[in-house]
């Protein structure tokens, strides 16, 4: 049995994280200061005998003996990570030195939640890690991307210096139940607005694209990384290569639901990618043939499901 630390344990990911390494049989310590999270999203869990709830923000330090952290916290929708921009940065930034500190002095492995917005705008499509990115440092969206970014630094500095035992995930868009129903992202605001049979707001033509990724194969892909052989730190994409256009993905989920939602366009906002596609030849090849197993139409399905459940309990 491990003791493992989940940092954003009460978010959409971290819930799932905190879910699937209870049911493995380790003891697992959830920290969230609720910003997007909710209690509700770990809710089945807390009569769990090894599982704990701890309030507490990132950009403080805090102490505990831990084998493992996984550092999920930050919120990831736009809307939500340009709310309060400076605290977006300080949760990337001085969290990651907060939990980094916290490894070195206790010895734990951790893996940091990055993401696909490191690669910013790419201009070399679909991304491979070797890809530095093309990310504007003092646009709407630079508080997270360059806070992921410079954790992302951190995290190496504090392996080759203090020979911290690390492993970094870059995150490809993740959908699926526990999503937050208002956090603005592509996914949940497509289903809602279908299911409440409000106008489908697509932003510009809609020709921009996304690989969505189901979050099942996202904890999987995340705990084998944290397993990976010793040396091996990465970065490693985990996301899934098959590639939508917004204008699709609209027209998926009106059918799927039934729906008899128009569709309109809104303008793009600032700096919004124009397309994003991972190569996943590295998390194939190093961990143990991690790939997708689960295609959008099978995913959203269930993802709708969810929604539907929360709207008719009043919860949405
Ligand atoms: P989320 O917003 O649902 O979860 C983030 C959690 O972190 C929430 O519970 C929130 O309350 C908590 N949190 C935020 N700031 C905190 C702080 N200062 N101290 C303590 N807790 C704090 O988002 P998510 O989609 O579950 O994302 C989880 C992680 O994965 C994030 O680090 C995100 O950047 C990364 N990621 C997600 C995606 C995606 O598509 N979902 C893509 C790329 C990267
Ligand atoms: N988007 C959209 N309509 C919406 C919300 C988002 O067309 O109601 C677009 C957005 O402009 C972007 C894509 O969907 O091009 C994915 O947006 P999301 O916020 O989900 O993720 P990110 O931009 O961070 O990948």
């Amino acid at each position: 049995m491990k003791r493992i630390l989940i940092t954003g344990g009460a978010g959409f990911v971290g819930s799932h994280l905190c879910e699937r390494l209870l049911n493995e049989g380790n003891e697992v310590i959830c920290l969230d200061n609720y910003f997007t999270g909710s209690k509700d999203n770990i809710e089945h869990l807390m009569d769990h005998h090894y599982f704990e709830l701890v309030r507490h923000d990132i950009i403080n330090p805090y102490m505990i003996e831990v084998d493992e952290i996984y550092n999920m916290a930050c919120p990831a929708s736009p809307v939500h990570y340009q709310y309060n921009p400076i605290k977006t940065i300080k949760t990337s930034v001085m969290g990651a030195i907060n939990m980094l500190g916290l490894a070195k002095r206790v010895g734990a492995k951790i893996l940091q939640a990055s993401t696909s917005e490191v690669y910013g705008d790419p201009s070399v499509h679909p991304q491979p890690e070797s890809y530095w990115g093309n990310v504007n440092p003092i646009g709407l969206r630079s508080c997270y991307d360059e806070g992921k970014r410079c954790a992302e630094t951190l995290f190496m500095d504090y392996h080759t210096q203090n020979e911290v035992a690390i492993k970094i995930i870059r995150i490809f868009n993740t959908y699926g139940p526990r999503m937050h129903p208002k956090d603005g992202r592509v996914v949940s605001n497509f289903i809602m607005q279908a299911l409440k049979g409000d106008d489908i707001t697509i932003f510009g033509e809609g020709t921009q694209t996304r690989s969505f990724q189901y979050v099942d194969d996202l904890v999987e892909g995340t705990i084998r990384m944290m397993n990976s052989r010793d040396g091996f730190v990465g970065p490693v994409n985990i996301g899934n290569p098959v590639e939508f256009t917004m204008l699709e993905l609209a027209e998926l989920v009106i059918e799927l639901t039934n729906s008899k939602s128009k569709i309109i366009h809104l303008p793009l906002p600032q700096d919004d990618p124009m397309q994003r596609k991972p190569v996943i030849d590295l998390a194939y090849k190093e961990l143990n043939g991690w790939e997708p197993k689960i295609q959008l139409r099978e995913g959203l399905g269930k993802t709708i499901n969810y929604f539907d459940g929360l709207i008719k309990s009043n919860k949405a």
